[in-house]
């Protein structure tokens, strides 16, 4: 089962000083993981067209199916992403005639010289509609692999990730993925690893991850996830994997109990 696999570069001075939380990051990576889709890198990079571009000729060179690049799309001159990929691709950036119908509609045609900026892709680029704010994103094939350019505003790169991004993996990826939750009490990590051990050797389809918790009281989250080629196969491989866990738990006398 060939997994469909991502990078995601996050890119923004912001994130790299610490000034804003990269939620973006694991945004991205929660959907894409419950897509059915596998997270590989995730790398920051400043608003430098180099580092920028660097980062985005490394995760090219791993050929990943999916480069999801945020941040750096707007108006301003620190806003540098699409020529940081066109320098990595080694193409011109040029005014994309779909790109600007959209900045103008956008701005009743008044399109001043920092809203052209927008309009401007890679060579070959597709622009993406943006449903919340003014610039498009962007997605340009490299060989096999999809780039795809989203704003950094949250709730610009949500929007345009579910519209844009999500068909994408549903429609290439072909892998059904679900998890489930268990807590479990009165136990050391320690011993716990050695029955996580067991229920991935006979289990072979699932991944057993065991994060210690402090919310108040101390507990291990357990976290058991398949992916599979169905829904229903990735569902009997997860209930399968939990029943014997709890089984094993329960027999060395701790508790368990599902999220
Ligand atoms: P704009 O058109 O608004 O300039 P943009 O695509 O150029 O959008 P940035 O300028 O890089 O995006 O970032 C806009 C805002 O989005 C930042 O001020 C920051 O608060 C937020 N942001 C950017 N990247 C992230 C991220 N990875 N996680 C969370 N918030 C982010
Ligand atoms: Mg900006």
């Amino acid at each position: 089962m060939e997994a469909f696999t991502v990078e995601v570069i996050t890119v923004g001075n912001e994130l790299l000083s610490g000034r804003v939380v990269n939620t973006n990051a694991s945004w991205i990576a929660g959907r894409v993981t419950k897509l059915g889709g596998a997270v590989k890198r995730i790398t920051t990079v400043s608003d430098d067209v180099e580092e920028c571009s660097a980062a985005i000729r490394e995760a090219l060179a791993r050929r990943p199916k999916l480069i999801i690049t945020t941040g750096g799309l707007g108006p301003t001159f620190d806003d540098r992403t699409l020529e940081s990929i066109a320098l990595a691709l080694g193409i011109p950036l040029e005014l994309n005639e779909e790109a600007l119908h959209m900045v103008r509609e956008k701005y009743g045609g008044d399109v001043t010289p920092p809203r052209l900026k927008m309009a401007k892709l890679p060579r070959g680029g597709k622009p993406l509609y943006n449903p919340v704010g003014t610039a498009p994103g962007c997605l340009i094939e490299v060989g096999d692999t999809i780039i795809i350019a989203l704003p950094g505003v949250p709730l610009e790169m949500e929007a345009m990730f579910e519209m844009h991004v999500e068909p994408i993996i549903l429609r290439l990826s072909h892998v059904a993925y679900t998890s489930m939750l268990i807590r479990v009490d009165t136990i050391e990590e320690s011993s716990l690893a050695p029955m996580i051990e067991e229920v991935m050797k006979k289990c072979k389809a699932v991944y057993v991850k065991s994060r210690p918790k402090r919310n108040g009281e101390a507990y291990i989250e357990v976290e058991v996830s398949s992916r599979a080629l169905t829904m229903k196969e990735a569902e009997e491989n997860v209930a399968e994997a939990c029943r014997l866990l709890r089984e094993l738990i329960a027999k060395a006398g701790a508790k368990a109990q599902e999220l």
